[in-house]
């Protein structure tokens, strides 16, 4: 079945959950005309469905192939990247000043959202083309904008973004790719990277690639790693391409899954060098990359939100039409669809439960991200800039933990047929596994969660967010509304829970830390299950308050006690895993070394 995307649910998210209609009404969108984003979204959605879906499949059953040094993709790609692109869609949140459209970066999440829920693999190119371009803007020098920032974000170009070496992959100050200084001010850059997404491909006439190495005098680890953006096709003076650059696929690996998705060992250096460019000053390519990274992981959440709405579109209309067994206490003949037992609505809820909390925690790390550049207010930027930075973790692994937990419902629901390939519910299972690693795994998220976002400021950033939900919280006990069922009971002493577990964590960060990173993974599941369950309860109190024009507020009422109720519940539990965690992991060497 095909994919629609559910632009109700998504500008409830976007403005209310997200917090996007508070942001421009307090301003700080400048003069941002928010009616804009339903305009956008259905335009997006009516490609998403009509060309992208289309090819989703055809893509996985295809693969890419490697000829010659050369990558072509699956039969109908190159086309439909080339409608995509000059439809306006690579540069939505783009800079005015290089031909983007300068709307919000949140505008453009919810379309990341609907384009990998129409077809991961197609949108994870244009997904680090967006990445390469916010590190190209904010670090690039002007004659370097000058030659590739409006390629890039016409989607003329797309971008790379190359870390990974064999001995570097978390650890990416183990990398040795090498630069060498040439006499033009231009670099030469011998080496080679694994897995690097769309490293070589069909669809444009040039890729730019955006490639870290290190300076023969560079200080060891990742105080000693420069950014260098190494064009495919050298470009001339007048902007025609010139000669081949030193920088090939040699190599393309054969996946579980995003199939469609080339992933390529790129070899730099077998004829001389790669000519690159320096981004930013020498030995700072990993602020450079961190600015590219944050936005690839919100992109990476935000894949995480489609394949897991996908997956459950195409579970419900299954349960819907599948017949097994009667509804209990139904006489006479006959079966009904599946949907009728209370376990597979369990799941279906679940499904929708999970994938409603992600889809608003990536909307508001998105609008925090916004307003931290857009706000005009000094210490507005740097609190929302504090929010975007501890909310960026969270919404990569907790949406793309769930984006694999949905999948995996998503198989359940369709019994033995999810196991077959026909149905697609197998190929969102397995296309959503990656998400979950690349991008800094989510082990590597929780770390960063517990050591540089809780740890930042003593924790300011998180408990000036937890006051913030509490309010929520007063608000829903306050609207004495018996269809919310426990749910203010229930976030209360999630948010407790979220509360002391931040604590315990801080005092263990200076004297335990090994305790703290054992208690990390644990711990963003409870702050996502707390903050997830928040959002969904801000998201029907606004849907009840009809102004807001959120209507149909049985539904989201109904969602957000759901979420309360079966998932924000576990928080209390999961603060024990945490506090205890230190003592029963660090046994694990008992058991696993014997
Ligand atoms: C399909 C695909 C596409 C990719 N695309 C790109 C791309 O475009 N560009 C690019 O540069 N890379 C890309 N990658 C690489 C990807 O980012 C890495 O695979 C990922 O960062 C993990 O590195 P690794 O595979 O070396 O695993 P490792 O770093 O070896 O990790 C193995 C396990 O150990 C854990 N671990 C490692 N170190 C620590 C630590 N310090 N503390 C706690 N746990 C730790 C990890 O969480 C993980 O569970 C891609 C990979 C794939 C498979």
């Amino acid at each position: 079945m095909t994919y629609r995307a559910p632009i109700s649910d998504m500008l409830l998210a976007l403005n209310h959950g997200a917090g996007l209609q508070a942001a421009v009404q307090a301003g700080h969108y400048g003069d941002f005309d928010a009616d804009i984003t339903t305009a956008v979204l259905e335009e997006a959605a009516k490609f998403a469905t009509d060309v992208l879906a289309p090819l989703n499949r055809i893509g996985d059953k295809h693969g890419i192939k490697l000829n010659d040094g050369k990558v072509t993709t699956a039969p109908g790609w190159p086309d439909a990247y080339k409608r995509w692109a000059e439809a306006g869609w690579n540069g939505v949140s783009g800079p005015e000043a290089f031909g983007g459209q300068g709307l919000p970066l949140a505008v453009n999440a919810a379309c990341t959202e609907i384009w990998s829920a129409a077809n991961i693999a197609f949108g994870l190119c244009p997904l680090l083309t967006l990445s390469a371009i916010e590190a190209l803007d904010a670090h690039g020098s002007d004659a370097l904008k000058a030659i590739y920032l409006e390629k890039l974000i016409a989607g003329e170009w797309t971008g790379t973004m190359q870390l990974t070496e064999p001995q570097a992959g978390s650890d990416v100050g183990a990398l040795r790719t090498r630069a060498e200084r040439a006499d033009d001010g231009s670099y030469r850059i011998t080496g080679s990277k694994i897995f690097i997404t769309y490293g070589d491909h069909d669809m444009t006439d040039n890729i730019v690639h955006f490639v870290l190495a290190r300076l023969p005098d560079a200080p060891a680890g990742t105080k000693g790693i420069s950014l260098f953006l190494i064009p495919k096709f050298l470009v001339n003076a007048d902007g025609s391409l010139g000669a081949r650059n030193d920088i090939y696929p040699s190599g393309i690996e054969h996946k579980l899954g995003m199939h469609a998705s080339p992933t390529c060992t790129m070899t730099m250096g077998d004829h001389g060098g790669a000519i690159g460019y320096l981004i930013g000053e020498e030995n700072q390519g990993m602020r450079c990359m961190f600015t590219m990274m944050n936005q690839a992981r919100l992109g990476v959440g935000l894949e995480g939100v489609g394949i897991a709405d996908r997956a459950y579109q195409q579970a419900l209309a299954f349960a819907q039409e599948r017949k097994q067994g009667r509804a209990l206490g139904k006489q006479g003949a006959g079966s009904d669809p599946i949907m009728v037992h209370p376990d597979v609505k369990r799941m279906l809820m679940q499904m929708r439960a999970l994938t409603a909390a992600a889809r608003t925690i990536c909307y508001a790390t998105a609008v925090a991200l916004d307003v931290a550049t857009r706000a005009t207010d000094a210490k507005v930027r740097s609190d929302t800039a504090a929010r975007g930075a501890l909310l960026t973790p969270i919404a990569k692994a907790f949406s793309t933990d769930i984006g694999s937990e949905v999948a995996y419902l998503g198989v359940q629901i369709h019994g033995g047929m999810g196991f077959i390939e026909e149905t697609g519910a197998a190929q969102h299972y397995r296309d959503a596994r990656i998400t979950a690693i690349y991008e800094g795994t989510n082990g590597i998220q929780a770390i960063d969660l517990v050591t540089r976002k809780l740890g930042a400021n003593g924790g300011a950033s998180v408990f000036a967010l937890i006051d913030e939900l509490s309010a929520t919280v007063k608000q829903v006990e306050a609207s004495n509304d018996p269809a919310f069922g426990t749910t203010g009971t229930k976030l209360r002493e999630a948010l407790a829970s979220l509360d002391r577990t931040s604590r315990w964590l801080l005092e263990r960060l200076s004297s335990q830390p090994n305790d703290a990173l054992a208690g990390a993974t644990p711990y963003l599941r409870l702050f996502s299950s707390a903050l997830g369950g928040c959002l969904l309860a801000s998201e029907a109190l606004a849907a009840r308050n009809e102004a807001n024009g959120g209507g149909d507020a049985a539904r989201y009422v109904a969602l957000a006690r759901f979420f309360a109720e079966t998932i924000a519940v576990q928080a209390p539990s999961l603060e024990k895993t945490v506090t205890d965690s230190a003592e029963s992991v660090m046994g694990a060497d008992a058991v696993l070394l014997r």
